[in-house]
């Protein structure tokens, strides 16, 4: 724990919620300074750009970013050879070599503009979940790039605005004892926030969830997914009165078919997907026709083969991202860590921003079949099982898989039968699959869930 962190830790709820509160108004600050009108509005503008429009817009941008990167950027001045530096000059992307996260996660300061000299320097840290987390580098300017494009493509998108009171479910720390008997939130008065534990949400706790909402008059929901879809079933299971909702934006983990129809259920509102990453090198949100868009002015998106060629449409491959609109910490080509694939057709909203078709989830989070193939669809194990609150497979060795499971009242032999039936469908019968019967799904120390956890080193 760090030092604010104990610091907080330390003091009564009350002092807890004006902490909060005190953050949260730095943040408002961060958010509507100086410059922000002008970023929201260009968004906005660029929300009804043409095919045209967007490529020539990207084009030019693009060119000015590898530019920079090659003579302002140590690491890629230092790593790239002649012929990719001609590249940059001719605009070749797709001659560049690919980024990892190492050399980011390394040096994190040989990425930035040496021709930059920002007054603010801002760091945010990756979760981690896999790996020592990688430090990303912001200035004051681009921090509220990101904030307006939030509030141009995810919420107004979905019907809402930053202006209106929302709940948020994090990986934040907001209530420091594990044994706490509530409240489970703390309220940022600046920014009308309710800060919701993701730690303490059980089927006890539910209810006193749902009255911070109340409380609070929240009008939209926002954070991690799972948190979201497990407050819903809870909501549904005990029946509890929900107060009015616009929408619920979820900004972690993948929502599932599954777990956007037991959120409507509950919320009694659309629920709005947003893809993005730590590092904003790319971002794609939700439309009203259910599509999720890249915005092409935050990244040039890239799904790869193995090979380095670009997917056909419906090819799930690797994203690469090179990110436009973070400038100072330089991100070109960057390996993101997700697979997807696009989806070619017309979207009936009208935008011509391309369309990820599905975001198929994490590489470490893949499972490796004997023979070497990764498979990431792995909700299709659970749907159909109403006695499965949670579920984690735990990948242990190449043939053996072990699947935690909370079970609610009614699981039995029969339901473990048929989860060991289903994984050897997808794995082959040499799989042995262990069904473990839990009490709970550890979390991440981030407070994320993690469907998939392989503890078998990746080869390539
Ligand atoms: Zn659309």
């Amino acid at each position: 724990m760090g030092r604010f962190d104990t610091f907080y830790a330390q003091l009564p709820v009350w002092a807890q919620h004006s902490t909060v509160t005190a953050y949260g108004a730095y943040w408002h600050w961060l958010r509507f300074g100086r410059g922000y009108t002008t970023y929201l509005d260009e968004y906005l503008r660029r929300d009804s750009f043409s095919a045209n429009e967007w490529q020539a817009w990207q084009h030019v941008r693009l060119r000015n970013v590898l530019q920079n990167a090659a003579t302002h950027v140590p690491y890629y001045r230092e790593t790239w050879s002649k012929d990719t530096k001609a590249a940059v000059l001719a605009g070749r992307l797709e001659a560049l070599p690919l980024l990892d996260k190492e050399p980011l996660r390394a040096a994190p300061d040989a990425f930035l503009r040496e021709d930059m000299a920002p007054k603010r320097r801002l760091t945010f840290h990756t979760s981690g979940s896999t790996g020592t987390p990688i430090a990303t580098i912001w200035t004051a300017g681009e921090l509220r790039q990101s904030l307006a494009l939030r509030e141009a493509r995810s919420a107004r998108w979905a019907g809402v605005s930053f202006h209106l009171p929302r709940a948020t479910f994090s990986g934040r720390m907001v209530e420091p004892d594990p044994d706490s008997r509530g409240p489970y939130y703390r309220y940022n008065a600046a920014e009308h926030q309710v800060y919701l534990s993701a730690f303490h949400l059980r089927p006890d706790t539910a209810r006193s969830y749902v009255d911070a909402l109340r409380k609070h008059r929240v009008q939209w929901l926002t954070g991690y997914s799972f948190s979201y879809y497990l407050l819903a079933r809870f909501i549904l299971e005990q029946r509890l009165d929900v107060p009015p909702l616009k929408a619920v934006i979820t900004t972690s983990e993948k929502v599932r078919p599954e777990m956007r129809r037991v959120m409507q259920d509950a919320y009694k509102c659309g629920v709005f997907e947003e893809y993005s990453t730590v590092e904003n090198s790319l971002f794609a949100s939700e439309c009203s026709s259910g599509r999720l868009h890249v915005s092409p002015d935050v990244g040039v998106v890239e799904i790869l083969r193995p090979d380095g060629t670009p997917c056909a449409p419906f090819e799930i491959g690797e994203v690469v991202a090179t990110s436009l609109m973070r400038e100072y910490q330089s991100l070109v080509r960057y390996r993101v860590g997700d697979l997807a694939q696009w989806d070619p057709d017309p979207c009936p909203c009208g935008r011509p921003m391309p369309v990820l078709r599905e975001v198929i989830g994490r590489m470490e989070d893949a499972v490796v079949g004997p023979d070497g193939r990764q498979m990431v669809r792995f909700h299709g194990l659970f749907v159909q099982q109403p006695n499965v609150r949670e579920a984690q497979v735990v990948q242990e060795t190449l043939t053996r898989i072990r699947i935690k499971v909370v079970p609610s009242n009614g699981f039995g032999s029969a339901d473990a039968e048929d989860i060991v039936k289903r994984a050897q469908q997808r794995l082959g019968p040499q799989v042995e699959v262990v069904v473990e019967p839990v009490t709970v799904i550890q979390r991440t120390s981030a407070g994320k869930f993690r469907a998939v956890v392989s503890l078998v080193s990746r080869v390539g």
